[in-house]
């Protein structure tokens, strides 16, 4: 039994993630899990920026005092999993562009996937032949329009039509929905705590679970962080990373308490540990709306 944090190497965590990072090794801790890190690099595949991104993550991951099972697993050493993964799913090839999908998609989810309408799925086999020479096709999942429910421990059921969402990208990169689903399944990962703006994948993930031989884990999705105008938080924010926060003077400790206050698990200016938090932390008492992170005064 585990709980995981598998950040994207995009760009140095923020308060937000390190928030989320917290939580995912509560939830995990406070439960008598294990709790696993994935770098979730399918993108990147190991350049070397997106290795130094990787290693500041873990870092600041570790300056929080956030320890963790086992070696750090990155999915761009895994490609063979989900290939197996991929060759057990009826699946089929998809020549939509960018453009296609969004002209007759319905609008976005909440997590930024397009429900596809099957405009590939029953091309015959000159069609496709024709199609193919156009572009290179990505593959898709053939769910068959089943509608599927799982639970969140702090949203309660989670209930959605799943599409044939994509499998492999035309550029041959294995999708996120596939990796995330055969790693979580193949580690043991039975806790998953993440943003909230993944909300909406959960019926789509725990389907792909279920039909592959996987039980689909237990879910948590917490609150996002914003900056005062209410959006997203991010650099416009000013100083939301560690390395920001400690240019004004912001270490570690007080990064690990800012996080705690927002939870409702310590008060200002005191110092805590990780394992203080532990015997604190109530997931019932979480607060449930967005945390509005305050720009951070300069250091005098
Ligand atoms: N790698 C994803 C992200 O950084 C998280 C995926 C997940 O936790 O399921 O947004
Ligand atoms: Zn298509």
């Amino acid at each position: 039994m585990a709980g995981r944090f598998a950040p994207s190497p995009t760009s140095d965590l923020h308060l937000g993630n390190l928030r989320t990072a917290l939580l995912a090794w509560l939830f995990a801790r406070s439960t008598g899990r294990g709790f696993l890190l994935r770098i979730e690099d399918l993108d990147q595949m190991r350049v070397a920026a997106a290795d130094g991104v990787a290693q500041r993550q873990l870092a600041d991951l570790a300056a929080l005092g956030l320890d963790h099972d086992g070696e750090v697993v990155h999915q761009s050493d895994r490609l063979p999993l989900y290939e197996t993964a991929l060759s057990q799913l009826d699946v089929y090839e998809c020549y939509c562009s960018r453009r296609d999908i969004a002209a007759s998609a319905q609008a976005p989810h909440g997590d930024g996937h397009r429900p596809y309408r099957g405009t590939c799925r029953d091309l015959t086999a000159a069609e496709r032949a024709s199609r193919r020479a156009e572009r290179p096709a990505a593959l898709r999942v053939r769910a068959g329009g089943v509608t599927w429910t799982a639970s969140d421990d702090l949203y309660g059921p989670v209930t959605g039509v799943v599409d044939d969402f994509v499998l492999r990208r035309g550029d041959g990169t294995y999708a996120y929905n596939l990796a995330v689903v055969v790693d979580d399944g193949t580690q043991g990962v039975d806790q998953v705590v993440r943003g909230a703006d993944l909300l909406s994948s959960v019926p789509r993930q725990a389907w792909l679970a279920h039909r592959l031989g996987f039980t689909p884990p237990t879910y948590a999705h917490v609150p996002l962080a914003v900056g005062p105008d209410g959006r997203r938080l991010a650099k416009r924010d000013g100083a939301v990373t560690m390395s920001d926060l400690a240019g004004i003077g912001v270490g570690p400790a007080a990064v690990l308490t800012a996080l705690a206050v927002s939870l409702g698990l310590a008060e200002t200016g005191e110092s805590v540990t990780p394992a203080d938090l532990l015997g604190r932390f109530d997931p019932s008492s979480l607060p449930r709306s967005p945390w509005v992170v305050a720009p951070q005064p300069h250091h005098s």
